[in-house]
């Protein structure tokens, strides 16, 4: 009987959900998940599989920890809600943790998700020009092969045309340019010369398009869905003058790099910048709750409270700030911190890159890369050409991963074909036998 009702999940999944950026397959249907502990899922047939991309790159600490179930219970308990116009401790403390964590000036604007974090930082940026005499500034400048969430803005900041066309035309005001991507730079020029080159091209933008219409660039500290760029420092190091000689705020997207996934508490404390505005999610609460945040520095937040009518921020959302959720969000950041998870990520991205180096023997591994734990695998059909492998190929190999206890994931689609770069991001709190699994 317990063999049929299980059975039964699956058609009665297939006639009620529609799921998320999957094509509709008779054949294959999503995976019914029913339980997850450390950095292993089960399947409501019982098969375990290691978790190698923490869901969506964001259960940073594993699952089944109950210290975080307990912090959101004694929380509701309490005070389960209070919106924020009002105030609450956990907020207050997040807040403060969070403001520590990048290195102090900056107030924290909560909201839900990590596209609604990015959509507050494109509406701060255009009200502060604004307020700042320069309301000309409207246009944000993002990358081809980001990814900055679903929604409008959110879309419209995303570089890649797949996730898009079909409801286009989104927000106005969104530009593109190249990411750099080492392994395809021009044959003969070094990876720092080809990186400034990068650099420039977006300082020509901004001066091609007009400066004084620029509001800010929106960057990841290194392009992670879209197939694991990660650029040299010079780029990123690059980017930040540019921005700071016309004026432009640079807001840094660390929805996926945050908390500790690049082996630092933060991505782009890889690099020499002190980024505008900082957006994040996902590892926030390590997504067993949702919540997410827009950290903005003090001097910007400073337009908006001189106390002239309508100066301040009109934005509102319901169950931004969720009290439960900055619970969680504290406790999942003390758990990080008492064992040592970023630095773990460092260690055993290494290890992992290290232990996968074998695979470069074969024929159709063009390039492996990685910070911390989250790396990429690109897929070619020929290493010469580099001609990016087929979808069925790329698809076959995550077939057989999961086939052998494993759950990789692969890059986001592009139509430019670099839909092939496997990708691995486990918790940063696998063991050591989790990684030689995955090896
Ligand atoms: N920014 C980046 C870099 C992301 O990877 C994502 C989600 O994958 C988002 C923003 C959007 O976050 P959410 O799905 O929570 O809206």
């Amino acid at each position: 009987e317990s063999v049929q009702k299980k059975q039964s999940l699956v058609e009665r999944d297939r006639q009620n959900v529609w799921h998320h950026i999957s094509p509709y397959s008779e054949k294959n249907p999503p995976m019914v998940v029913e339980e997850g502990k450390g950095s292993w899922i089960t399947d409501h047939q019982g098969k375990r599989y290691l978790d190698g991309m923490s869901g969506l790159f964001c259960v940073n600490v594993g699952y089944g920890r109950e210290e975080l179930a307990q912090a959101a219970y004694e929380q509701i308990k309490k005070m389960a809600y209070v919106p924020m116009t009002q105030s609450h401790g956990p907020a207050i403390e997040l807040a403060e943790k969070v403001n520590e964590m990048l290195g102090g000036d900056y107030v924290i604007f909560y909201s839900n998700s990590g596209s609604d974090a990015n959509e507050v930082a494109f509406k701060m940026a255009r009200q502060y020009h604004q307020q700042k005499g320069e309301g000309t500034r409207y246009k944000v400048i993002s990358r081809y092969r980001a990814y900055h969430g679903s929604s409008a803005g959110a879309l419209s900041a995303t570089g890649q045309a797949l996730r898009k066309y079909k409801y286009e035309p989104l927000t106005s005001g969104f530009l593109h340019v190249a990411p750099p991507d080492n392994y395809r730079k021009p044959e003969g020029m070094s990876i720092e010369d080809y990186n400034i080159a990068r650099a420039r091209e977006l300082e020509e933008t901004i001066i091609w398009e007009q400066k004084e219409t620029i509001a800010a660039v929106i960057m990841e500290p290194l392009i992670t869905g879209g197939g694991v760029l990660v650029p040299d420092p010079v780029y990123v190091e690059k980017v930040q003058e540019v921005c700071n000689r016309h004026g432009v705020l640079l807001i840094i997207d660390e929805v996926i790099c945050g908390f500790g996934r690049t082996g630092k508490a933060f991505g782009h404390q890889h690099f020499n910048i002190k980024p505008d505005m900082v957006t994040m999610a996902k590892g926030l609460t390590s997504a067993y709750l949702p919540l997410s945040i827009t950290a903005v520095r003090k001097d910007i937040y400073e337009k908006f409270k001189d106390g002239k009518e309508n100066s301040h921020f009109r934005h509102v959302n319901t169950f931004g700030g969720n009290p439960a959720a900055c619970a969680l969000a504290l406790k999942n950041i003390e758990i990080m911190e008492k064992e040592n998870l970023f630095n773990r990520s460092a260690e055993a991205g290494n290890r992992l890159l290290n232990g996968l180096d074998d695979l470069r023997n074969l024929d159709f591994v063009g390039d492996i890369r990685g910070l911390g734990l989250i790396i990429g695998i690109e897929i070619v059909e020929d290493k010469l050409t580099k001609k990016p492998a087929s979808p069925e190929c790329v698809g076959g190999l995550i077939a057989a991963c999961k086939a052998n206890g494993l759950i990789i994931g692969k890059n986001g689609d592009t139509v430019a074909g670099h839909n092939n770069i496997l990708t691995l991001s486990p918790p940063l709190s696998s063991t050591d036998d989790d990684f030689d699994f995955i090896i």
